[in-house]
């Protein structure tokens, strides 16, 4: 059983209260590890040190802070296999995706702001013959990175590798459900010399070393992303502390298949929407919508596909389905599933705990569950379930099945299949989210702003819009006389 310390001021170390909370692994029912419960104390140690790193750390050239996180995300990459069987272990999530998705991309975040700095620029304007003006973009000082327990090391690196490389100090608060990445993450930054304090990892409940972190007058910086409601809370307290913020937050994202579409790739890609790592990626297609003409024969192939998919023990190569987060989230994926009965909707497979034998016999399963017959309006098709259950519903017109996407409060992304060019791009503008895929799903450049709107969140990550999030533009107006002034 592992021992999970918080990570501050180059050192690892227990909280100041002792407290420490269990950490079951979702395949085995089996407590692994013995987490930091850190609260305000630890917050507060936290952010001291990130403040005493800064001057030092904003300082440092753009090409030895390249050169450190570089050197992380090589180290990344050599651990690779230690790191995604512990992604696994905390997850639940199929080995295959850790390896090949959630590890690798963690590297890839540290690897793609490490590279970006070297070639950043910024603006510059003449103002006829009185004046120059150019805009430096300076570092905010400690930003606060708090993430959810799906994507845990991917998504966290996503926000540290950015902060770092434009010469911010850290303090991360990882889920307390799933801690064991971003401590192995610390041991991989100590190793390579990344200076102390610059990275700070502080374990615990939301609800203490969280908002604590939200509420710390010295940290002016605030990426988080996790569920709508706790997106409220974080930016109702960060309001009257003149935070910046980003909040990336829940989706109900629609997949529509036009009857033109590929009939294969669709269901193959609408699949993969529908249920990777159980469904529990914001970017889930989680509302599927079928054009009339193809609606019967694509849910028979979508159904005989959900079938095939091999659920079973995360650790097995071939296993597709993993296990759920959690008991709580396992029951509360089982009470959207009866609230789907009691709306009219018919189950067409899943909606059951499969029966497994060995090591996983209690874990946290719960079978893919296709849903039909429900109104597009219903709390089913509005509400996040963020699990593996997906609705799918005919629709006769291209307006109609607009609307029925855009009808839920959140905004975070859609995909769209159809080999009808001008149809793609015309329903692509229409769609409410951040982003819109066509003929294919989570295809992701770095380079892209990401994010939603509505309630999905506010502001954007990715590229250019991290550099600029974790960086404060201060513009210098230099006059000058369009005459030179003679010596007198
Ligand atoms: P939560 O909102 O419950 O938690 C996210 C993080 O916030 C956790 O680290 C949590 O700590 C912490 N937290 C909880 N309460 C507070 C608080 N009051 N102040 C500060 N921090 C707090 O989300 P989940 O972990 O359950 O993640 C699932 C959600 O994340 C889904 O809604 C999903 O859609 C969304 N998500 C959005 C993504 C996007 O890019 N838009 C990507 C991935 C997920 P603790 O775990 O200790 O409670």
């Amino acid at each position: 059983m592992r021992t999970l310390p918080n990570f501050i001021g180059g050192e690892f170390v227990e909280s100041n209260s002792g407290n420490r909370l269990e950490k079951f692994d979702p395949a085995t029912a089996e407590v692994i590890a013995s987490v930091t419960a850190s609260d305000h104390q630890d917050v507060e140690q936290a952010v001291a040190a990130a403040r005493l790193a800064f001057p030092s750390w904003s300082r440092t050239p753009t090409a030895e802070r390249a050169r450190l996180l570089l050197a992380l995300a090589s180290k990344i990459e050599q651990h690779q296999e230690s790191l995604a069987v512990a992604e696994t272990r905390d997850t639940g999530k199929p080995i295959r995706l850790s390896r090949s998705v959630d590890i690798p991309r963690a590297a890839a975040n540290f690897r793609f702001f490490a590279t970006a700095i070297l070639h950043a620029h910024s603006e510059a304007y003449r103002t006829d013959n009185q004046a120059l003006n150019y805009t430096l973009r300076q570092p905010r000082g400690v930003a606060g990175l708090i993430s959810p327990w799906n994507l845990p090391l991917y998504l966290l690196s996503w926000k540290i590798a950015p902060a770092l490389a434009t010469g911010n100090t850290v303090v991360a608060k990882p889920s307390e459900l799933t801690p064991t990445t971003a401590t192995l993450l610390a041991e991989l930054a100590h190793e390579v010399g990344i200076p102390a304090g610059v990275l700070n990892v502080v374990h615990g409940q939301g609800a203490a070393a969280g908002a604590a972190l939200v509420a710390h007058p010295q940290v002016p910086t605030i990426s988080f992303t996790g569920g709508t409601v706790t997106g409220a809370a974080i930016a109702q307290a960060a309001a009257p502390l003149f935070k910046k913020l980003t909040l990336e937050l829940g989706g109900k994202n629609p997949t529509i298949l036009f009857a033109d579409a590929n009939l294969e790739e669709a269901v193959a890609g609408s699949l993969r929407a529908a249920f990777e790592n159980q469904g529990e990626i914001c970017l889930c297609g989680s509302r599927i919508f079928v054009e009339r003409a193809i609606y019967q024969r694509f849910l028979d192939r979508f159904v005989a596909a959900t079938l095939r998919l091999k659920l079973g023990d995360p650790l097995d190569e071939n296993t597709q389905q993993g296990a759920l987060i959690s008991a709580q989230h396992r029951e509360r994926v089982e009470q959207y599933i009866e609230l789907a009965k009691s709306e009219g909707g018919a189950l067409l497979c899943g909606g059951q705990r499969p029966t497994l034998e060995g090591r996983c016999r209690n874990g946290y399963f719960l079978q893919p569950t296709i849903v039909t017959a429900l109104p597009i309006r219903c709390r089913v098709n509005l509400e996040e379930i963020f699990g593996p259950v997906v609705t799918i519903s005919p629709f006769d017109t291209e307006q109609e099945v607009i609307e029925a996407a855009n009808a839920t409060p959140f905004g975070l992304s859609a995909s769209i299949w159809t080999n009808h060019l001008g149809r793609a791009h015309r329903v692509a503008e229409q769609l409410e989210c951040g982003t819109v895929w066509v003929n294919c799903w989570l295809l992701r450049d770095l380079r892209v702003p990401f994010g939603g709107i509505k309630s999905s969140g506010v502001g954007k990550e990715g590229g250019d819009e991290a550099l600029r999030f974790f960086t404060e533009a201060k513009t210098v107006c230099v006059s000058y006389p369009s005459v030179d002034e003679k010596p007198t």
